[in-house]
């Protein structure tokens, strides 16, 4: 496509169109981001990216996937001690020290949340709606019900693709206003685009994803990528 279309509003229909991006090598080596190198999340991925997998198991990869991830993020969280009883006799255990928190950025972080749930069971939930205005691709929160009460030690945003960056970006600047002392980005795939945007915007979070692709096509969609993740997950083609 050669000309920049326009919706009825005016504003380019091809956001991306023309919009320099980063290549993967040049954001390879950001701080604080962690792409997983497990073998069996590569083996998963395969299986979700593949044209053929069906919504059903495409959510069920998901959730595997989440769980492999929620495992890898949660490796550096700080532990108290607890004494207990063994049937044997005391000991002294030791617990998560605080709370923790998952808020999946509606729909498409739903299962990536189930998958942190079979983990950490007693994670709390922070459901957040935020939609990408499909000509801009500035996101919109249409729902915002984070509990007053905040007792977390850490707070995982999930979305599984990180394209341009904006929702991430938007729900990190929620949760901030939460005073968590720590916040994370967790997500699937990400485009260099949006990995590099993220990690400007927010340099003191842990960004951790299952893979990094190689661009952004003219709509915002990641190249190689999985194709849209809610429509995959849900079934709503
Ligand atoms: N959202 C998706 O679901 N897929 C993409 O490739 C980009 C944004």
């Amino acid at each position: 496509m050669s000309e920049t279309t326009t919706s009825s509003g005016g504003r380019p229909s091809l956001p991306m169109q023309g919009v320099p991006q980063p290549s993967r090598d040049e954001v390879l080596n950001l701080p604080r981001v962690h792409i997983s190198s497990h073998p069996v999340m590569a083996h998963k991925m395969t299986a979700l990216r593949d044209n053929n997998t069906q919504p059903p198991e495409f959510y069920r990869l998901v959730k595997e996937i989440g769980a492999l991830l929620a495992y890898e993020a949660t490796a550096t969280l700080a532990l108290e001690t607890a004494p207990i009883e063994t049937p044997m006799g005391p000991m002294i255990g030791e617990r998560l020290a605080g709370g923790i928190g998952v808020t999946p950025i509606l729909r498409a972080g739903l299962g990536l949340a189930e998958g942190f749930r079979e983990v950490i069971p007693d994670a709390q939930i922070w459901h957040l709606g935020l939609r990408r205005d499909e000509q801009t691709l500035q996101a919109i929160a249409y729902y915002n019900q984070l509990p007053h009460r905040v007792d977390l030690q850490v707070c995982y945003a999930v979305d599984p693709m990180l394209a341009t960056g904006g929702s991430a970006i938007d729900a990190i600047n929620v949760l901030k206003r939460r005073a968590i002392p720590r916040l994370c980005y967790v997500g699937i795939i990400a485009a260099p685009y949006g990995l590099l945007k993220l990690s400007q915007t927010h340099p003191d979070i842990e960004i951790y994803i299952a893979a990094l692709d190689e661009s952004l096509n003219d709509v915002g969609y990641i190249l190689p990528g999985l194709g849209d993740a809610g429509d995959r997950q849900f079934g709503t083609f």
